[in-house]
């Protein structure tokens, strides 16, 4: 089935995944407690909640801009069984628009975590790993990617335990950015930390004034909206706050859509304010029934 396809001038977007995976519930929701979180996103016997791995891809003319690429088909079998994914999903989407891994021309990665990363290489039935998108450029913060490498911080060091084999072959490709950057002309990458210290979102601006952000991991999932649910994961907390509201403010501003990389039933929403102040999502995108 095609996926969902938002058009914003003359760009398009197409909210790929890279299908459905499972995570520690109290890992996705930090300090909010879990009679609380579990309403929305009940856990199973393992305390794990579902999620998505929601990978926007924005096409101008022959510029296919892939935004993170989900965890791929690298995780060995122990893996695999403890996040509850597979193969991935992303070459399938990509399939049903009638492209090949061959077309993409850039992948950007919000940062490095392997739920975001792991798909940047293709485990081939040789067990080697090989770049999966062979003509892209692969675009990272450089603090990021140093800080992935750099194994000197204990508490990151299981975080980012899968880089070199994810990057190592990628040699050539990986171009490092120092701060927010344009991609092409209406693409952003812009720095928010919060989650990880060079974390980084993705804009889409056309000059008609419509947008489109993928909010990555400051707003995981529809339930990431409300301003103190945050993950455990996060860094420093009070910055993915700070880059929540400020994100936040210009996508209702502006009417943007966005979306949640991590939520197990909507893929993309555009977000408005109520009388009360409160947020909520006046339009959405749902992720496919046997997703
Ligand atoms: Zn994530």
């Amino acid at each position: 089935m095609k996926p969902p396809k938002l058009t914003l001038g003359e760009f398009q977007v197409f909210l790929l995944s890279d299908g459905v995976w499972r995570n520690d519930g109290g890992c996705m929701f930090g300090i909010v407690p879990r009679v609380l979180w579990e309403r929305d996103h009940p856990a199973d016997e393992r305390n794990r909640v579902r999620l998505g791995l929601t990978c926007p891809l924005v096409i101008r003319g022959r510029e296919a801009i892939l935004v993170d690429t989900g965890i791929g088909n690298r995780l060995a079998q122990d893996e695999r069984e403890a996040f509850g994914h597979g193969e991935g999903r992303l070459f399938e989407g990509l399939r049903a628009l009638g492209m090949e891994p061959g077309d993409i021309t850039h992948v950007v990665l919000s940062h490095l975590h392997f739920d975001h990363s792991g798909g940047v290489v293709r485990r081939a039935v040789s067990n080697s790993l090989r770049p999966a998108f062979p003509k892209a450029r692969y675009l990272v913060q450089r603090g990021e990617y140093e800080t992935a490498r750099s194994g000197a911080n204990v508490r990151l060091r299981a975080a980012y335990r899968h880089v070199p084999e994810c990057f190592d072959p990628l040699a050539g490709a990986l171009e490092l950015l120092d701060g927010c950057a344009e991609v092409i002309s209406g693409v952003s990458a812009v720095v928010t930390a919060g989650h990880t210290k060079d974390h980084q979102v993705i804009t889409v601006k056309t000059p008609d004034g419509e947008g489109f952000a993928h909010l990555a991991d400051i707003v995981p999932t529809r339930s990431h909206l409300k301003p103190a649910w945050n993950q455990a994961y996060d860094l420093d907390p009070l910055r993915t706050m700070e880059a929540k509201a400020w994100l936040l403010e210009q996508a209702i501003a502006g009417r943007w859509w966005v979306t949640f990389a991590h939520d197990d039933q909507l893929l993309a929403a555009r977000i408005g304010r109520m009388a009360d102040g409160r947020l909520a999502m006046s339009e959405r995108i749902a992720m496919a029934e046997g997703e």
